[in-house]
């Protein structure tokens, strides 16, 4: 049934949505709110557009035209008003933002925890310095290396029973994991004449069941001095500086005759204890003196061997643990804690 007045009635329900819309536009204290107001008057949904339901039950094309243009006419303007509005809103809450979130510049900062050296590494740095005083030059080799150089050419022939004490990882029959930085010395024999004075800082690995003072991967510094006139008492000497610079000037240092396959005569570095200070007590086992390294005059077939004339150079080469440094300086009990990580442990050395 058509209703003579519905398009008067649907005329005044378009002009009181339109006024409601801008009403809750220009109301709307936020762009949430604004878009609540954009879904209830111009969605697909949307109230206005439910107003054009009432078309079929128009008289005329006349009066669906003029319904229809009504209907557009305030939905351009709700849309303006809308666009309007969230500009505005959207400037200033830009603003707030900006207000709420600025710098300032004058507050103290979060304070950025520093790192630090392992101390192992302390330890390193701080015997290269010795060292590097004393006229030594750095030198570094491959940590994979030839059967040839770590073992053969300094002295240790393939079925020698010393190679049993250097255990280590084969990568190939004559490829290994360095069992000792030493293989350097053949290296830097064979690039440099003599005078020669280097030391070779670095990882060395052996296949060594981990305990409180045996690591399967650890640092050695090894040093090595060629020229002409060089004796025993030049290595003495050397060895006693840098232990004393280190440890400390009331440190003993002593040498015990050892045997090693590249060094002939050889010896074992020992300090004196620093619980007891060579009385003997449980952490030197009673002996009074601790183990450091081990050093000798390098043999004649490996200076010959790194193409020096042993008739008229000698030499003295040495082996330090910078762990076992650490290890005694720090009064460390376990050298697996050196390795295990543990920030709590490792930064009371910082
Ligand atoms: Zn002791």
């Amino acid at each position: 049934m058509i209703d003579e007045r519905a398009i008067d009635e649907a005329l005044r329900q378009v002009e009181q949505l339109r006024a409601e819309a801008l009403q809750a536009i220009s109301a709307a204290e936020n762009t949430s709110r604004l878009e609540e107001a954009r879904i209830r008057f111009t969605g697909k949904k949307s109230v206005l557009t439910a107003v054009m339901q009432i078309m079929p039950r128009l008289r005329s094309n006349d009066e669906r035209k003029t319904l229809g243009a009504a209907v557009n006419a305030a939905k351009v303007e709700i849309e303006t008003a809308l666009e309007d509005r969230r500009l505005q809103l959207g400037r200033r809450e830009l603003e707030a933002r900006l207000e709420a979130e600025r710098v300032d510049v004058t507050l103290p900062g979060t304070p950025v925890q520093r790192g630090y050296q392992h101390p192992t590494l302390q330890t390193m740095r701080e015997l290269i310095d010795i060292f590097r005083q004393m006229g030594y030059a750095v030198v570094e080799g491959p940590e994979v290396e030839w059967d040839l150089y770590n073992f053969q050419l300094l002295n240790f022939p393939p079925d020698h029973p010393a190679r049993d004490l250097q255990d280590t990882f084969y990568v190939t029959d004559d490829m290994l994991l360095r069992t000792q930085t030493s293989p350097a010395q053949i290296r830097v024999m064979r690039e440099q004449r003599p005078p020669i004075r280097v030391i070779v800082p670095g990882l060395v690995y052996r296949d060594e069941a981990e305990d409180a003072t045996h690591l399967s991967e650890f640092f050695q510094i090894e040093g090595l001095a060629v020229d002409t006139n060089i004796t025993l008492a030049d290595l003495k000497g050397t060895l006693t500086e840098v232990v004393q610079r280190f440890f400390g000037r009331e440190r003993g240092v002593r040498f015990r005759p050892h045997y090693f396959p590249f060094t002939e005569p050889s010896a074992e570095i020992d300090i004196s204890c620093f619980a007891c200070g060579g009385a003997g007590c449980r952490s030197c086992g009673g002996e009074g003196w601790l183990e450091l390294g081990g050093a000798g005059m390098v043999h004649p077939i490996v200076l010959e061997n790194g193409g020096v004339d042993p008739e008229v150079y000698s030499g003295f080469a040495f082996g330090l643990g910078p762990d076992r440094f650490t290890m005694m300086r720090g009064n460390i009990t376990d050298l697996r804690l050196l390795r295990h990580g543990d920030v709590r442990f490792l930064e009371q050395f910082n």
